[in-house]
């Protein structure tokens, strides 16, 4: 019996085991040999234990309460295993601030990918992250300025990365099976410095694309003119999705002049 069929998926933590060998293998191989890494709910672990074979320390997180008592067992077995039990979207900052990891992967709750995107990209690693996604909101994330799926989730992410698909997969991949695709995307630092920090810029582009037909001017009324504006070179009559990093970093330095 493959481990994925012992546990009955829990709907409500975003539950869809992966069992597609040569997603695990390439997830897994993403990872240089020897680094030290947290994965993000390891479930049963059809990817943890290609991580352990792998990598040189390993901590997961995982809320429910089944697979943490698991892998706190398999702890025993694993000097380079920790197990932190909770929900990632509480305890990341501070686990990251704590184990130090050089890479973050998983195959992300749906449920939460969004703002568990957001938090995970204020983190500068020095290796980068491997993430599964429903396809949707990989696509969101990797979206460029003109786009309609561009939004906040593509400015955030390049802060600090660059980000690619490394895998398109099949619901089949997945038991249960979602009912959309999912995509794998690895983030790698572009080691350009940020220009603001990373909070400053996640509150101007919840306020910038907060109404997405309204132009840039209105969403910011009373805040930033027409003249600050045309400063810093952006047409005060643009919508929100049509302007790249750098421009929100612009409107960011400008609502922030001390950064
Ligand atoms: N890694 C396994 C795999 O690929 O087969 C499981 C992936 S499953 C899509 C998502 C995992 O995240 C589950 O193990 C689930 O229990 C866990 N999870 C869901 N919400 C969580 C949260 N808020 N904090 C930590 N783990 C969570």
């Amino acid at each position: 019996m493959t481990v994925h069929k012992q546990h009955r998926a829990n709907k409500a933590l975003g539950q869809h085991f992966l069992h597609d060998q040569h997603a695990i293998q390439k997830i897994a191989m993403a990872l240089p040999e020897g680094s030290s890494v947290i994965e993000i709910g390891p479930g049963p672990g059809a990817i943890t234990k290609a991580l352990l074979e792998r990598v040189g320390h390993l901590t997961v997180i995982e809320k429910d309460d089944r697979f943490a008592d698991m892998w706190r067992e398999e702890s025993q077995v694993y000097d380079k295993l920790d197990v932190i039990h909770g929900d990632v979207l509480k305890v990341l900052d501070a686990s990251v601030k704590q184990q130090q990891p050089e890479w973050i992967a998983g195959n992300l709750p749906y449920n939460i990918s969004g703002p568990l995107t957001a938090q995970l990209a204020s983190h500068s690693l020095s290796g980068g992250m491997v993430l599964m996604y429903q396809r949707e909101v990989g696509d969101r994330i990797m979206a460029g300025p003109g786009s309609k799926t561009y939004g906040g989730l593509s400015v955030l992410a390049r802060h600090h990365y660059h980000v690619k698909r490394l895998l398109l997969l099949a619901p089949g991949a997945f038991s249960p099976p979602p009912k959309v695709h999912s995509v794998v995307l690895l983030f790698t630092p572009h080691g350009i410095t940020p220009q603001c920090p990373f909070e400053h810029l996640q509150t101007t582009v919840r306020q910038g694309f907060a109404h997405r037909r309204k132009t840039i001017l209105n969403n910011f009324k009373g805040i930033i003119s027409v003249e600050n504006f045309e400063s810093i070179d952006i047409a005060p009559s643009q919508r929100a999705e049509q302007l790249d990093y750098d421009a929100w970093v612009r409107i960011t330095l400008l609502l922030h002049p001390s950064d």
